[in-house]
């Protein structure tokens, strides 16, 4: 059974947020996009390892984890973890348009695209061997000695895979169903009491990698942010504070709640706290003491003295 389901990824939202509320013309623009655009195929490429699997109903006990990642020290993600009582395999997609050549000694992964640009990367096999070393590491270290490996699945149908290493698997998503369903599974280690046993105890391990704030991460001054309540329904437009709510500058659409929007994207692009004063600025409030109980309000914690008090949130 599957006991994490895969959720879209927060960053998506945040590459989107920056440049909503970036310059049209600001030269970091294209390394967003990029970033974005990287972000959202990745994601559709998991998605379509969920949809693949979703009629997944092997003849073998199993446990399965959408995206698990640990921060360091072990630092890991892995788009899908099969456990079952004898093994562990690890699944990961590539969501990659044109030809994918793979070059040894040293290894690499050449990606040749429709206009024949040539991009030179680190080899997701390497990659692969490296996650399922520490993941073994990870098992022996919470009392479980189980084998893992991993399988490169292609997501993308016109992706063209060259000189595949003979030692690894990889698998057209179509194709991982059936493979997964059909595995001859060695004797089992686990008795199904570990196996959830173990599911729990590697549930209990993932954290979100830490994203945000995105600002710093693309060397963007908080001065180059606009500031502001943006309009859920135009996004272009601008909101004003009337006394009981917000009101779209551009389509006139009221809103109660769109500077709650603002104060996430505070968080997700500029800094892991914020200040009452801080928060009038971004925001458009006037009152410090309104803006100290609308961060109340909404999850955010006080930290440090009445002086230098500012607010957190998890
Ligand atoms: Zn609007």
């Amino acid at each position: 059974m599957i006991i994490k389901y895969r959720e879209l990824p927060a960053k998506i939202n945040g590459y989107e947020a920056l440049l909503k509320r970036l310059s049209p013309r600001h030269p970091k623009r294209t390394a967003i996009k990029t970033s974005l655009h990287k972000a959202r195929a990745d994601y559709g490429g998991e998605e379509r390892l969920d949809e693949a699997l979703y009629f997944f109903d092997p003849p073998y006990a199993y446990q399965m984890i959408q995206d698990f990642s640990l921060d360091g020290p072990f630092k890991i993600q892995v788009d899908t973890v099969l456990i079952t009582q004898s093994c562990v395999i690890l699944l990961e997609v590539k969501n990659i348009t044109g030809k994918l050549q793979f070059k040894q000694n040293p290894s690499l992964l050449h990606t040749i695209s429709a206009d024949g640009e040539v991009k030179s990367d680190t080899s997701p096999i390497t990659q692969m061997d490296e996650t399922a070393l520490r993941v073994e590491k990870i098992l022996r270290k919470v009392g479980y000695k189980l084998p893992v490996s991993s399988i490169m699945v292609v997501a993308h149908p016109s992706q063209i895979v060259e000189e595949v290493p003979r030692n690894c698997r990889i698998l057209a998503v179509g194709d991982i169903n059936f493979y997964l369903s059909t595995l001859n599974l060695p004797t089992p280690i686990l008795s199904v009491e570990e196996l959830h046993e173990l599911g729990k105890t590697l549930l209990t391990f993932h954290q979100n990698v830490p994203a945000f704030p995105l600002a710093p991460k693309f060397q963007i001054e908080q001065s180059e942010i606009e500031t502001g309540v943006f309009c859920p329904r135009c996004h272009l437009g601008k909101m004003e504070r009337t006394t009981i709510a917000w009101e779209c500058e551009t389509c006139r659409l009221i809103s109660r709640n769109a500077h709650l929007t603002a104060l996430d994207e505070w968080f997700m692009l500029l800094k892991s706290s914020i200040s009452t004063a801080e928060c009038c600025g971004f925001i458009g409030m006037t009152n410090l003491e309104t803006a100290k109980h609308f961060l109340l309000k909404n999850g955010c914690q006080p930290v440090g003295g009445r002086r230098y008090r500012h607010y957190t949130r998890q």
